[in-house]
């Protein structure tokens, strides 16, 4: 917490005229911006991030889910703009998630809604840093990209390796187009990089795992255009959204 509150002081001296901070957390973050559990970082729990932030940085403050930022930036600003349901995707360490229903972002009840690299898609598969086995990200993240070269041993050709992460990609994506019914997906995060070497193979297996692909519309899948900045520009427009309110701690939506 003392390097959030030293982070945001160091971008106040940088930056003239801030109104509000916001901030974006890899993991479950609820409505009052408390971080109850994050995966990638252990040790991390029940973390009321909003209020001691708000007490040093004296302005609004907003916290939220990483990939809900992203997809609030991607919403207003990028891949997703004039789209009324969509699923964004962070492919990078592991996976991220967030929902466009009805063209509102959704966060369920609790605040958690997204958890997409936690679907389960092995029963009893690899285990996952969040406690359960055979999540999605252990399959179709940057760390299941590092699996697989290891896997093939060598020095294996690139695109081999990438048609078999789109494969695990397009399996989870297909799970929530039959959930969801959207009509675009947004894949962002460190592998988005690879951009149409990975998106044409997912694309192609996406039509080879979606049920009934001939009669339905199609589903674009596109890459985000915000790329690795989506999640700080989502934070920071939530952010600014919420100083009307008037509140110094502000998590949107609660
Ligand atoms: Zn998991």
């Amino acid at each position: 917490m003392t390097d959030l509150v030293g982070v945001v002081a160091e971008l106040g001296r940088q930056v003239d005229g801030v109104v509000a901070v916001g901030v974006g957390l890899p993991g479950l973050v609820d409505r009052r911006g408390t971080l109850h559990m994050a995966p990638h970082l252990p040790g991390v729990v029940d973390l009321d991030v909003a209020t001691p932030l708000a007490a040093a940085a004296g302005v609004a403050v907003s916290v939220d889910n990483d990939a809900t930022c992203a997809l609030v930036a991607e919403h207003a600003l990028g891949a997703a703009r004039g789209v009324t349901d969509a699923v964004l995707v962070t492919l990078g360490t592991g996976i991220g998630g967030a929902l466009l229903l009805g063209g509102q972002v959704q966060r369920g009840t609790s605040g958690f809604a997204g958890e997409l690299g936690h679907m389960v898609v092995e029963p009893d598969g690899r285990a996952c840093p969040c406690g359960h086995r055979g999540c999605w990200e252990g399959y179709a993240s940057g760390l299941a990209l590092d699996r697989l070269a290891a896997e093939a041993g060598g020095d294996p050709p690139g695109d081999l390796l990438l048609g078999r992460l789109a494969g695990w990609v397009a399996l989870g994506l297909a799970n929530l187009v039959h959930v969801l019914d959207v009509e675009r997906v947004v894949v962002g995060g460190g592998l988005s990089a690879w951009g149409e070497h990975l998106l044409a193979p997912v694309r192609s297996a996406f039509l080879e795992r979606v049920m009934a692909p001939a009669h339905r519309p199609p589903v674009s899948i596109v890459v985000a255009e915000w790329g690795e900045r989506a999640g700080a520009v989502g934070a920071a427009l939530l952010a600014r959204g919420q100083i009307a309110s008037g509140r110094r701690v502000v998590a949107p939506g609660g």
